[in-house]
C-alpha cells in the first residue's frame, strides 16, 4: 500500500496562520515583533531565501527589514551591524543568511548574534539549552520536522528514530528533539557501518545527508515514517530517469516541469520507497516549506521570550 503524504505545504500554512494570529494578539499590546535579515554578496539561492522570508514576514503581520551588503563587506563591518540590530528594541530576531562569502569570519559573526535574537538557533547558547532542555530558540528545520511528526498524528515517544546526517543545522539539533521527546535516537553519517541495516531498524526514518535519492527502498522497514530533509536540484536526464521512470502514474507531469525547466528538486529518499514506508513527506512540498513558518513562529517566539511573554 502506497504511505500517506506528510504535506509540509499545508501544516506550514497552519503554522502561519497561528502565526498572524499571535501577531495579531501582540499588536494589542503595542508589540510587533521584527525580523532583520542580512545578506552579504549576490548568492542566487540566498537571495530567493531572503526574498522569501521577507516575504512571508510581511503576510503574517510581523516587522522585516533586509539589510543587503556587498560582497567584499568586511568582517568588523558584519560585527558594527549586528551590534546595531543587538541594541535596537523593535528588532526580536536578527538572520544572517549563509553561506557568508569565504574572507567572513562566520563562526564570530554568529557568536556575536544576542542569543535572545538568534531566530535560526545557531548561537553556542541557544544549543545548550536544546540539549539541557531549557526555553530558547531552536533551528527552524528541525523545529519543521517536530511539527510535521506532530501535526501528522506520529508518535514519537519510545520509538526507534535513525537520523542520518550530523551537521549542526539538521542532524544534531532534530536528533536532539527526538532524544527530548523521548525517542530511542541513533545518529548515523558518512563512517556508519552497514547503514542501510542501520535504517532498516527505525520506526521513523529522517534522512538529512544532501545526496539525491540516496535512500532506497532497502533502507526502510516497511511501514515505518520517513522524512527527508534533502534538497537537491537535478539536471541530468539519466538521473531524472533514474527517479521518475516514464510509465509510473505521476511522472508524467514531473516530466514536463523538468522539460520545461531543465531541473526538478529532489530528495535524498527514492521515490520508490513510498511504496513501501507508512508514511511519508514529499520534495518538494515536505520538509522545506516548514522553514520558513518555524522562522516565524521563531520570531514571534523570541519577541515574547524578550519581553517575559
Ligand atoms: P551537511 O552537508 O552539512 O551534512 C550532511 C551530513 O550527511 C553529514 O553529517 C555527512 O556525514 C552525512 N553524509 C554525507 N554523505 C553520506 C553518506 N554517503 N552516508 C551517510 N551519511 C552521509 O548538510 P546539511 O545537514 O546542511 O543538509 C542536509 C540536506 O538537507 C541537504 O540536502 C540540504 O539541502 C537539506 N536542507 C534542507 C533544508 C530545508 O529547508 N528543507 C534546510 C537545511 C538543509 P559526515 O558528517 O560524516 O560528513
Amino acid at each position: 500500500m502506497a504511505a500517506r503524504i506528510l504535506d509540509g505545504t499545508k501544516i506550514a500554512g497552519e503554522i502561519r496562520a497561528e502565526v498572524a494570529a499571535q501577531a495579531k494578539a501582540l499588536a494589542l499590546s503595542g508589540v510587533r515583533p521584527g525580523l532583520a535579515v542580512v545578506l552579504v554578496g549576490h548568492n542566487p539561492a540566498s537571495e530567493v531565501y531572503v526574498r522569501g522570508k521577507v516575504k512571508s514576514s510581511q503576510e503574517v503581520g510581523l516587522y522585516s527589514e533586509q539589510h543587503a551588503l556587498p560582497e567584499t563587506t568586511t568582517t568588523d563591518e558584519l560585527l558594527a551591524l549586528i551590534a546595531d540590530l543587538n541594541r535596537r528594541d523593535e528588532i526580536d530576531g536578527i538572520l544572517v543568511q549563509l553561506p557568508l562569502p569565504a574572507h567572513v569570519d562566520a563562526k564570530k559573526v554568529l557568536l556575536a548574534v544576542d542569543p535572545a535574537k538568534d531566530v535560526d538557533g545557531f548561537h553556542p547558547m541557544n544549543v545548550g539549552y536544546l540539549s539541557t532542555q531549557r526555553p530558547g530558540l531552536v533551528p527552524c528545520t528541525p523545529a519543521g520536522v517536530m511539527e510535521i511528526l506532530k501535526r501528522g498524528g506520529i508518535p514519537v515517544a519510545g520509538q526507534e528514530v535513525v537520523v542520518v546526517g550530523r551537521s549542526d543545522i539538521v542532524g544534531k539539533p532534530v536528533a536532539m528533539l527526538l532524544l527530548n521527546q523521548n525517542a530511542t535516537v541513533t545518529v548515523c553519517h558518512s563512517k556508519t557501518r552497514d547503514l542501510p541495516g542501520v535504517c532498516r531498524r527505525a520506526d521513523i526514518l529522517v534522512a538529512a545527508i544532501g545526496r539525491a535519492g540516496m535512500v532506497t527502498r532497502d533502507y526502510v522497514k516497511p511501514g515505518a515514517t520517513v522524512i527527508d530533509v534533502g534538497i537537491n536540484r537535478i539536471t541530468d536526464r539519466s538521473e531524472f530517469d533514474r527517479f521518475f521512470p516514464g510509465n509510473k502514474a505521476g511522472n508524467k507531469k514531473r516530466e514536463e516541469t523538468f522539460l520545461a525547466k531543465g531541473s526538478t528538486l529532489v530528495g535524498d529518499v527514492h521515490p520508490e520507497v513510498a511504496e513501501i514506508a507508512g508514511a511519508i513527506t514529499p520534495v518538494p512540498g515536505g520538509v522545506g516549506p516548514l522553514t520558513i513558518a518555524m522562522l516565524m513562529a521563531n520570531t514571534v517566539k523570541a519577541a515574547m521570550l524578550r519581553r517575559g511573554i
